[in-house]
């Protein structure tokens, strides 16, 4: 039996073919978080893959919004399946119960944070050398804590805390238990790049939760001990690779700190003490897989999975505008053009709110997303396509194009033509952005014609404006000695909507010197 956990920031990721990826992923039960999918955006291609079964939560809020998904196959099927860990999304059959103790919570907070469709929990049956056991698989997209919230971080410690009473209470039910997902927690100073860069690292309250949550490996307990002093799961993934340094599992896109495994592991597999300990086999990352700003996390188990004959109630299929069309899967298998999937830019989705969490979890200050000229979107059009008949067929990397800031280098391991991204000219540009039919040109190439059509005064003006006196020319970095890339402050106070120029290179460890150099100038604010 294998699972995965990846969060795949939109199920656009998988624009090139949900089954071949998931195929690729050769695992039983596909635990996905932030697919960005609510009701209202769900269509057949998402909900219904050939040889699998699925189980979503939704935001109820905000359209497009965080989401988790277990995908299932046949031969895994589970039992029963019950969206959200409250028990109060619970109505209809086939959900687990064990809810476990809810007193600290009011029924509208339980309600709240149920809301977001952070969790999905399906129930197996395993065979497990002469018994047969149960196994319940809690998929869960644990809430940031956004610095500036200050209610969220509450939120998030309460998530934590309804899901701990689930799946201890499932536990004492006598169930199997495995938790995994993005729970947006580093939880070590070794699953963080930078640890002495946190204040009070091990002050997070996220950290002390887990702490409790995880057994303390630390204390070398024997075999035969009892494990009631500690918590009731292990980190798979740290007990088969206790010393493994840069095993990270989520990156900045912002800073483009993939490049330099400048990450933070934040997606894990935890299973009980005993199924962990009689039952795991293997468990790793894995950095190698594109696609999203998170990799890819397994576990491998001893056990195998016995199928219910059919899915349970809450699976997709039932869904009242899917129902019945599992029968017509030819018309969803049409070969689709790979070349075009990959040239299709995945900038038109919506700003994943991981780059947040890494702001939080690796001490970013707070600048704007870099917008991408058209002459760099053009150049990664072109790497992409080296890359990807350099690549082997049917290898699971060829169904991810390349990281737009991996593709911004002439090649993989050169950072010596990262191009400037100059912020004013692209606002300027952005202000034309409907009459180019949304495409992001760079200023210089708009025609004064595309301007007038608009009939846009103030666009015109800032337009021409920036064509005759061009962008000031960024200063180069002391280290490096390249041109800076110019950024503006994003975060409230005195300073906000100033520039100011940095090192172009990714974000890295300070002692790496491949990565960004400290150099920082603001620009006058005269000119
Ligand atoms: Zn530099």
């Amino acid at each position: 039996m294998k699972v995965v956990t990846w969060n795949i920031n939109g199920i656009r990721t998988f624009k090139c073919g949900i089954k071949k990826t998931f195929d690729a992923l050769d695992a039983d039960i596909i635990c996905v978080q932030e697919t960005k999918v609510t009701r209202d955006l769900l269509d057949e291609r998402t909900a219904i893959v050939d040889g699998y079964n699925s189980y979503f939560s939704f935001s109820r809020g905000r359209s497009g919004y965080s989401g988790v998904a277990t995908y299932c196959k046949d031969s895994a099927t589970p039992f029963a399946a019950e969206e959200g860990l409250s028990g109060l999304l619970t109505n209809y059959a086939g959900a687990l119960g064990c809810y476990g103790h809810h007193s600290e919570f009011t029924d509208e907070e339980l309600q709240l944070l149920d809301n977001e469709g952070r969790a999905v929990i399906t129930q197996h049956r395993v065979q497990c050398s002469d018994k047969i056991r149960s196994v319940t698989v809690i998929n869960v997209y644990c809430p940031r804590a956004d610095p500036e919230k200050p209610e969220r971080k509450q939120f998030k410690l309460q998530f934590y805390k309804l899901l701990q009473a689930r799946a201890e209470a499932m536990l004492k039910n006598g169930s199997s238990v495995i938790v995994l997902g993005d729970v947006n927690t580093s939880h070590r100073p070794i699953d963080h790049c930078d640890p002495n860069e946190i204040d009070d690292f091990e002050d997070n309250p996220g950290r002390k939760w887990l702490n409790g949550f995880l057994r303390d490996d630390d204390n070398n307990m024997p075999a035969s001990a009892d494990f009631s002093h500690g918590g009731k799961f292990v980190d798979t993934f740290r007990s088969f690779h206790p010393t493994r340094t840069g095993a990270f599992t989520c990156w900045s896109t912002l800073t483009g700190a993939r490049r330099t495994n400048y990450g933070t592991r934040i997606d894990y597999i935890f299973a009980d003490n005993q199924l962990a300990k009689e039952q795991f086999v293997a468990a790793d990352i894995m950095p190698e897989v594109e696609g999203s700003d998170h990799c890819p996390v397994w576990g491998a188990l001893r056990c195998s999975l016995l199928p219910n004959s059919k899915p349970p109630p809450l699976a997709t299929c039932y869904l009242p505008e899917f129902a019945g069309k599992q029968q017509k899967l030819s018309r969803f298998l049409v070969k689709v053009d790979q070349k075009a999937c990959r040239s299709e830019s995945k900038e038109a989705l919506p700003g994943s709110q991981e780059e947040a969490e890494m702001r939080e979890n690796i001490n970013v200050t707070g600048t704007k997303r870099i917008m991408r000229t058209e002459s760099v979107s053009q150049m990664s059009k072109k790497s992409k396509t080296a890359k990807t008949s350099s690549k082997p067929q049917g290898s699971l990397l060829a169904f991810f194009k390349p990281k737009n800031e991996k593709a911004l280098g002439s090649s993989q391991n050169s950072l010596k033509s990262f191009p400037i991204h100059d912020e004013r000219a692209l606002d300027v540009s952005s202000e034309l952005h409907s009459a180019t039919q949304g495409k992001t040109t760079q200023g210089e190439h708009l025609s004064a014609q595309t301007c007038n059509a608009r009939g846009d005064k103030g666009a015109c003006f800032g337009f021409w404006k920036s064509v005759l006196h061009g962008p000031p020319p960024p200063p180069t970095c002391k280290v490096h000695g390249e041109p800076c890339v110019l950024r503006t402050v994003k975060k409230d106070g005195p300073n906000v909507g100033r520039q100011f120029f940095v090192c172009a290179r990714p974000q890295g460890h300070a002692a790496n010197p491949e990565a960004r150099c400290n150099f920082f100038a603001w620009v006058d604010r005269g000119k």
